[in-house]
């Protein structure tokens, strides 16, 4: 894939008394397609894969994933065929309502459907050898796209200027993107992480690729789980974009935004503290988050 520009770090105007001041790295816009940390977790992946001699991408997601979109593009630009096994027989028939399958259908990711039972022996040696057999042979990218590769290139996200941070801020999914930014961070620096679903094992993925200690995890802010919403969440997210001009996602970077606004509430961050948010993009969501809370009757994100 092409080299990116450096993102841009942007102030978030915020009033308090205590000096705290809080901005937000730009990962969303290093790429129109390849949302933010998606990017960066495919970017030694694909060269792998090419390394290898493989032609084709086989990856895993839900109905809205952020992973299967991106993998859907980026392996069309670099002359990947891609496969998504995408959790749920019923999305068959909703690939074309369905914005996040619809995008990557266009840009020539082949799908298999599969049960929710099916789709969680994805990781095993029988269910992976079934799909040889069918597909022929890929390049296996995991579920969120998590491994080391991808860890390697969340460690490019932080750059010099960055060490003037006290706190990062980052959404969770896998762990993989708050690994590396673990791994790059300076010893001074603390790491919160704010997982967008509810998991008691986060703790060991993330020792798994992470070097360091500095880091902790918020789960005070993920709504009830992962893609769960609530108007509050909406009201939050509509408002940061009409007051700072800022787009934000409703399932990973709406809910970290929200948690550092309530914990600044709080009195968290001490005085002075700088807080670097990263921004990993997933905007392509909003869409079929909209679609939902329309059915619902709920506000819509703007
Ligand atoms: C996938 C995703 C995450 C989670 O990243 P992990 O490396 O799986 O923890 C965070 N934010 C956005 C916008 C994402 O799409």
């Amino acid at each position: 894939m092409e080299d990116l520009k450096l993102s841009k770090v942007q102030n978030i105007p915020i009033e308090n008394d205590k000096g705290v001041s809080l901005y937000v790295k730009r990962e969303d816009l290093i790429h129109p397609f390849i949302s933010g940390n998606k990017y960066r977790k495919l970017k030694y992946n694909l060269e792998e894969a090419k390394y290898k001699g493989q032609n084709t991408l086989l990856t895993f997601g839900g109905a809205y994933s952020n992973h299967i979109a991106a993998t859907a593009y980026a392996g069309k630009i670099s002359g990947f065929k891609t496969i998504g096994l995408i959790r749920g027989n019923e999305l068959e028939s909703e690939v074309e309502v369905n914005p996040t399958l619809k995008f990557a259908h266009s840009n020539g990711m082949q799908f298999k459907f599969i049960s929710r039972e099916s789709y969680r022996q994805k990781a095993e040696e029988e269910f992976l050898d079934k799909l040889k057999s069918e597909f022929g042979s890929f390049y296996l990218i995991p579920e969120g796209g998590t491994n080391a590769l991808a860890v390697k290139g969340c460690e490019e996200i932080l750059q010099k200027n960055d060490y003037r941070f006290d706190f990062i801020c980052c959404c969770v999914g896998t762990g993989g993107t708050i690994s590396g930014l673990i791994n790059t961070s300076g010893g001074n620096q603390k790491i919160l992480g704010f997982p967008a679903l509810k998991d008691d094992f986060l703790r060991q993925d993330i020792r798994r690729f992470a070097t360091k200690e500095n880091w902790d995890l918020i789960n005070d802010y993920h709504f009830g789980g992962y893609g769960k919403i609530k108007p509050e969440l909406v009201a939050f997210i509509n408002r940061f974009k009409k007051n700072y001009d800022v787009p934000l996602d409703p399932v990973y970077t709406g809910k970290m935004m929200y948690g550092i606004f309530d914990l600044m509430a709080k009195d968290f961050f001490p005085k002075q503290s700088k807080i670097l948010a990263i921004h990993t993009g997933g905007l392509q969501g909003i869409e079929g988050m909209n679609l939902k809370l329309k059915q619902k009757g709920w506000l819509q994100i703007e």
